[in-house]
């Protein structure tokens, strides 16, 4: 059994199709004069093929999830035209007469290296482009055949070191029917892919490309985050039976869709969704979201060297609003740093750290890309029920700062008779201790709080939530946790703003329990998950979740609170629920 992070629920059987998508061995071998002319022709039909496949490419990717994020593809056809790379293989060719496999991957290393020797994110990445496009012009040369994944045959299992924008660009619900790679944590690319499209994932599996080969039978548990390679009967048996209850309790929740999500003493629980995407906005409706209760506004802002036009931006945030109006959409500005990964606006390395230049840090040093997103957003207000949400508030100042900005460009709008929703809502999030901690003054001067415990558990335990070495430190259910959530919730019910959870704990049944219970009513979760919260709620009374909470403050460790809230929850919950709700 191989370990990694699960990105993505449900369980996957099938045939494993190994991508190869690293070259391990590129010949070298001396060729004489006459031979020249055919090794330079060789090289420039790889490179035309190359050119031929990333234009499908971007016009898949175009067509599935919109021309913003396909401009990646512009770069890599880019760097098809330059000269350093092109002709400088071609004169080396001449030089050195080395066959073109070799001397073309001397060129790409020392170009690669070139690149990430600058300190300096954007040229590491483009170091990253570059590699990418150089291993599919070496696969045209080796003629190894690109495994055309839009074009499938049979269903498999998809195993990769990593995958690209482009290898998920082309993927196939239908065919791919799970995945696993050896990169990426939870909120990369792949990640985010795999659960917009509902596929079962887990990446972070080290070497699982050493481990298989194509046409192996392989189970992907991404609840678990556990892959098994050729498992024995015994264990092939128990995984059916497990995708068999999945799979009917799906349908049998997907029936709660139409029902409130009540307590059963009445009292009313607002379950909304997460999404990560515009596309995302026609499946919420599907698992009865209520509404968007957190828009991760990144990844507009992802796989492209250029920031999105306010234009850009007001069209995703207008389509979003109109289509689930009147519900609310609660669009959170930038927030990218941490673990979101890097985009193409040669943002400074630092951003990398969690603890560095992320999310409103950034956009208050940036207002060039703060103010066009507020007007985008303002503007999209008008169109439907919007309100804007600041990411990792960390104390008064901040959130007094993003205000002003807003009110600038509030009255920017005014000026060029643009019109906006006059009573928009501007929340913060609380997801760094400190914020928890002064929540009473932040709710005097916030419309809403939504809670992120994705950053508060971790910035609370110090803990790299994205670090597999360190994970059992970061839990979720620890008294500590509960007793700042406590502070937020009793400081908004003070100030008698609405208080909300977007983090993951929002989707985790045996945390709902407790927070209920802390008299938090207003949950936002990855779609998927509301049928079985709504399920939940509607079998609990606010009395009972009450003493639940109140024991769960008084315990000592994260452990004993873990067990306590798992006990209470197999009461209430089929097991073979919380085996795949967690
Ligand atoms: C959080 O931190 O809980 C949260 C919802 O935001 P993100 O996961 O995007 O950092
Ligand atoms: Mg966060």
């Amino acid at each position: 059994m191989l370990n990694g992070i699960p990105v993505s629920p449900g369980i996957a059987i099938g045939k494993v199709l190994l991508l190869d998508n690293r070259i391990s061995a590129v010949p070298k071998y001396k060729i004489n004069k006459g031979r020249i002319v055919k090794e330079v022709m060789r090289f420039i039909r790889a490179i035309n093929k190359t050119k031929k496949e990333l234009i499908q490419i971007q016009r898949k990717f175009i067509d599935k999830v919109g021309k913003a994020h396909a401009a990646i593809f512009d770069v890599h056809l880019l760097m098809l035209e330059d000269s350093s790379l092109v002709e400088g293989t071609i004169a080396l060719i001449r030089e050195e007469q080395y066959n073109v496999e070799f001397v073309f991957s001397q060129v790409l290393e020392k170009a690669a290296k070139n690149l990430s020797a600058v300190d300096d994110e954007y040229m590491m990445e483009r170091a990253a482009d570059i590699n990418d496009v150089g291993r599919r012009v070496l696969k045209n040369l080796l003629a190894r055949k690109h495994v055309d994944l839009s074009n499938l045959k049979d269903k498999v299992v998809l195993i990769s070191h990593d995958l690209s924008p482009s290898d998920t660009a082309q993927m196939n619900k239908d065919k791919v029917i799970g995945f696993a790679t050896e990169m990426g944590g939870r909120t990369s690319h792949t990640a985010i892919m795999a659960r917009t499209l509902e596929i079962p994932a887990v990446v972070g599996v080290g070497d699982i490309t050493q481990k298989v080969i194509t046409g192996n039978t392989i189970i992907i548990d991404g609840v678990k985050g556990t892959v098994i390679v050729n498992p024995s009967s015994c264990v092939l048996e128990k995984y059916l039976k497990k995708r068999t209850e999945i799979k009917s309790l799906e349908k049998k929740l997907s029936r709660l869709r139409y029902v409130r999500a009540d307590t059963l003493d009445g009292k009313k629980i607002l379950l909304a969704a997460n999404i990560e995407s515009q596309d995302e906005v026609h499946s919420i409706a599907m698992h009865g979201a209520n509404g968007i209760g957190l828009y991760r506004t990144e990844f507009l802002y992802l796989n492209r060297k250029s920031i999105p036009s306010e234009e850009e931006q007001f069209n995703a945030y207008k389509f979003v609003a109109q289509k689930i109006y009147p519900q609310n959409v609660v669009i959170r500005t930038l927030d990218l740093g941490g673990d979101k990964f890097m985009s193409e606006l040669g943002t400074p390395k630092e951003m990398n750290s969690f603890l560095g230049l992320r999310a409103i840090r950034f956009c208050l040093k940036q207002p060039d890309i703060f103010k066009p997103q507020l007007r985008a957003i303002l503007r999209a207000s008008h169109y439907g029920n919007v309100s804007i949400m600041f990411p990792m508030i960390s104390g008064l100042s901040e959130l007094r700062e993003a205000k002003v900005i807003v009110e600038t460009v509030k009255k920017e709008l005014d000026k060029g008779n643009l019109p906006y929703d006059k009573n928009l809502k501007i929340g913060a999030m609380i997801e760094v201790p400190s914020a928890a901690l002064i929540a009473d003054i932040l709710a005097k001067e916030s419309d809403f709080f939504s809670i992120g415990t994705n950053d508060l558990i971790q910035y609370s335990f110090a803990v790299d939530r994205v670090d597999e070495k360190i994970s059992y430190l970061y839990r979720p259910n620890h008294p500590a946790v509960y007793r700042l959530i406590k502070m937020i919730i009793d400081a908004a019910n003070k100030s008698n703003i609405p208080v909300s959870i977007c983090g993951e704990m929002a989707g985790t049944p045996a945390s709902v329990l407790a927070l209920l219970g802390l008299g938090l009513f207003r949950f936002s979760m990855a779609s998927i998950r509301i049928p079985e919260i709504k399920k939940l709620v509607r079998n609990v009374s606010t009395d009972d979740t009450k003493k639940i909470a109140k024991h769960v403050l008084e315990l000592s460790t994260g452990k004993e609170a873990n067990r306590y809230l798992k006990s209470k929850i197999k009461k209430i919950i089929s097991k073979s629920e919380i085996e795949i709700y967690g």
